[in-house]
């Protein structure tokens, strides 16, 4: 079998789409929905979806990138760009799915489709890495499953692929259709269903009914009756069916279920034999997921034998890049994602949103591309790297030595891992960032290793994209055109510096604010060129403010002129916030102070008001909504009166987090977002709708048994009248951990396990009653996470989460986990 060719032209016909065509002949290979992951644009047509954000305000972006084959609902932009391919739909998306269909239609090779609410990517990934010595396999890059990454992964497929495996999930009822008909898969595999009834859905049954449509025209459908229990036995789909239970009858009937410390042991009846697997891991999430691929590798013909050799072997997946800091002021990002040209790409995407350091350097094994010559893979790579202005490469591995030639900026080559760590002392890493990207095989971890800092064992581990989520999820709240200043102040809530500011401009906020000057200067450092508010400018810092370009919110006369004369004569325009108090009784200006601040700011060309904001003291509190809604009056009436003195027209905002959602009419021109891009608002029932952002993880340093009557810790405060067994954990007061939560007042996740502190909390440490649980040193401690969380915490100790957070000292490693 051949691959199709698609032209322009083509597509259009597929499409049945209007076209203004430049050069109809252009050949299409890459289909783009976003602007900023661009491979090849002569190659490439971008589709302007409208989800988040309309896709079409991207085409400037996308053109600028040298796009010039776009598929677009408005017309107006065909003048625009006289020199662009464009297909005129309907609808963008529908076009991107039809398209789709038309690729899967081309070809019959085998396809298996995997639906659930959890597991679907790990599934899809171990049944990757147990099928790929038999097959050319093409599969779902990350968790690409919804209605966009679907028609993208299948659009993958080559004439070489002999296996498809892929992901699809949905949110709500009649959209699993779609998905069946991009997929078209033959094999289905249900994975854990879930016991919450989802938001899309009117029931779990229903939940159930429209995932089972993906299966509806499969040969052979692979479940466990526990996830089905919902639906009518008749009804289910596949001609044949294949089942796995561990608690009823079942062709896979699993009938021991045994964990050791390290992996488990599992025993079965299937066809009237007893058989084994043994699977390298312990967790129940993923020993559950283990036995969907076992069960999938005896359905498709495997013999028992054969699978539990392959299963021993499974490895962890992770599809999540880690950025860390590293020896010599480098940043490391660790990618231990599979070593593809795709997820190559999804890596340098993130190595150039970071601004911190100009040097970029990549260490990169050879790759494995099945079914392309080495030639073309390594001109692929090298152009890629070019593209992305990666400054140096430093390749290991034979094959890509071979091809040195073809990458023309700073590089280094090494046959093996080995012989790069024995060079390692004489190569220079200093103030870059490092992507790390190898295949298993390389052991890459051992590099990784020897380029970051030794983590002293508490770790805050910061979910990127959950923050992006939180920022959409504000996004959808505001009005069209209202701006968003995110608030950084305070390492970003303690979550971090020029890592989270990164995030943010590179997802468009405005506006960023911090409390102190210094925050700010480390920003520009950083390559931070969002405009950046300082909400404390002190006099000394007015000379560094200026000459880092960071504007002071003004909230006295005194400071006024000051910064007045701060500024040269030749400053002009200089921006500037005005604040007003409107209540808060903080910092501010009054009303009878107005009149006085209009003379000075008219006096003045120097400066320019940029915004005129004020504060809200209790915008998620019912009982004070009669008093914010005053303030919100009380500012607007200020801020239009110094409006019209000034005879131009500064942003106005007063809103912050709760105040979104609370106060839609308080949102005017901009609004302040702080606490809810880290995952809280206590305007949202138990924070509805955001999501987790911040983990605190610590380690068990060693386990002790008491006897009756011992005490624990200094003044002997905790008391063990029976005896029993203690875990001390690598965090203290100096990490953050409140003294408040000694004695028995706070509780960490351990083993599944909520523990008690014991005793008074140490300056480095903390110990935990772990009477009648199995804990041995070296286990991970759960401070705060999605279950334990902070809002309990912060119950506890009788604070707010802001505090919880804020106190995380900077002591504690940071790591940074991105998707
Ligand atoms: C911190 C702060 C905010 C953000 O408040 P959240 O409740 O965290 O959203 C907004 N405005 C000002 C002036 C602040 O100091």
């Amino acid at each position: 079998m051949q691959n199709p060719i698609y032209t322009v032209l083509n597509i259009a016909e597929i499409l049945k789409a209007d076209v203004k065509l430049v050069n109809g002949q252009t050949v299409i290979q890459y289909l783009i929905i976003d602007s900023r992951s661009v491979l090849i644009p002569e190659n490439s047509l971008f589709f302007a979806l409208c989800s988040h954000r309309d896709g079409h305000g991207f085409i400037k972006d996308a053109y600028k990138k040298e796009i010039r084959n776009f598929v677009i609902t408005e017309e107006k932009y065909i003048s625009q760009y006289p020199d662009c391919n464009f297909i005129v739909v309907d609808d963008t998306l529908i076009a991107l799915q039809k398209l789709a269909i038309e690729h899967r239609n081309h070809f019959n090779l085998k396809v298996l489709g995997i639906t659930g609410s959890n597991g679907k990517t790990i599934v899809k990934e171990w049944l990757y890495q147990l099928l790929a010595v038999d097959y050319n396999i093409v599969r779902s890059p990350k968790s690409y499953n919804s209605q966009i990454g679907v028609p993208l992964s299948v659009w993958q497929i080559d004439a070489d692929n002999n296996l498809g495996i892929f992901e699809a999930g949905i949110s709500a009822a009649n959209e699993m259709e779609n998905l069946a008909e991009i997929i078209q898969p033959q094999i289905g595999i249900l994975t854990n269903i879930g016991e919450a009834h989802a938001e899309g859905f009117s029931s779990k049954q229903e939940k159930l009914e429209e995932k089972l449509k993906l299966f509806a025209a499969t040969e052979l459908f692979i479940y466990s009756p526990e996830y089905v229990s919902e639906t009518n036995f008749n009804d289910l789909p596949g001609k044949k069916q294949f089942s796995w239970s561990t608690k009823q009858g079942a062709d896979l009937r699993i009938i021991a279920v045994e964990p050791t410390d390290v992996n488990c042991y599992l025993r079965a009846i299937y066809q009237d034999k007893e058989i084994e697997c043994t699977l390298p891991f312990k967790d129940k999430a993923s020993i559950e997921n283990g036995m969907i691929c076992w069960a999938t590798l005896l359905a498709l013909g495997y013999s028992a034998e054969q699978a539990d050799l392959r299963l021993e072997k499974l490895s962890p997946v992770s599809m999540r890049l880690e950025l860390k800091n590293g020896i010599n002021q480098c940043s490391i990002i660790d990618d231990s994602y599979s070593a593809d040209i795709s997820s190559l790409a999804i890596a340098l995407d993130f190595l150039n949103q970071q601004n911190q350091h100009s040097k970029k350097t990549v260490i990169l094994s050879e790759l494995f591309e099945t079914g392309k010559d080495d030639l073309d893979l390594y001109t692929e790579i090298a152009d890629l790297l070019a593209q992305k202005k990666i400054n140096r490469l430093i390749g290991i591995g034979i094959q890509i030595s071979k091809y040195a030639k073809l990458f023309k900026f700073e590089t280094q080559f090494f046959h093996d891992t080995n012989t790069f760590i024995e060079s390692f002392a004489g190569l220079h890493f200093n103030h870059e960032t490092i992507l790390v990207k190898g295949a298993r095989r390389f052991e890459f971890g051992r590099i990784s290793k020897l380029l970051t800092q030794k983590i002293h064992d508490t770790v805050l581990e910061i979910d990127l994209n959950a923050m992006v989520g939180n920022l959409q999820f504000y996004r959808s709240k505001i009005k069209a055109g209202v701006k968003i200043m995110a608030m950084v102040k305070a390492f970003s809530y303690g979550s971090g510096s020029f890592e989270i500011a990164n995030l943010l401009q590179f997802h468009k906020v405005d506006y960023l604010a911090v409390a102190y000057a210094d925050e700010g200067i480390a920003l520009r450092k950083a390559g931070i060129n969002l405009p950046i508010m300082v909400m404390s400018p002190e006099e000394s810092a007015f000379e560094a403010i200026i000459k880092n370009n960071l504007e002071p919110e003004i909230y006295s006369l005194e400071i006024l002129n000051n910064f007045l004369n701060s500024l040269s004569d030749y400053d002009f325009n200089y921006p500037i916030h005005i604040k007003i108090d409107s209540g808060m009784h903080r910092l501010g200006f009054d009303t009878n102070e107005i009149d006085e601040l209009s003379e000075l700011l008219k006096g003045s060309q120097k400066v320019k008001v940029q915004s005129i904001f004020s504060h809200l003291v209790a915008s998620s509190e019912a009982e004070h909504d009669g008093f914010t809604q005053q303030q919100i009056e009380k500012f607007k009436v200020i801020a239009n009166q110094l409006v019209d003195y000034l005879g131009y027209k500064p942003l106005l905002h007063i809103a912050n987090t709760s105040g979104i959602s609370r106060w839609p009419d308080g949102q005017l021109d901009m609004v302040r977002l702080g606490i809810g891009l880290y995952g809280f608002d206590s305007a949202l029932l138990n924070n509805r709708g955001l999501n987790t952002t911040m983990i605190l993880k610590t380690t068990v340093t060693q386990v002790k048994t008491l006897d009756a009557g011992e005490t624990v810790g200094y003044s002997r405060k905790g008391v063990m009248p029976n005896g029993g067994k203690i875990a001390t954990v690598k965090i203290g007061y100096a990490d953050g951990y409140s003294r408040a939560f000694g004695n028995g007042v706070g509780k960490m996740l351990l083993n599944g396990n909520l523990v008690p502190t014991i005793g008074s909390i140490c300056m480095d440490m903390t110990m935990l009653d772990i009477t009648g649980i199995d804990v041995k040193p070296g286990d991970e401690a759960i401070v705060f996470n999605q279950e334990h969380n902070i809002m309990e915490l912060a119950k506890e100790i009788n604070t707010i989460p802001y505090e919880i957070l804020t106190n995380i000292s900077q002591r504690v490693k940071r790591v940074y986990f991105y998707e």
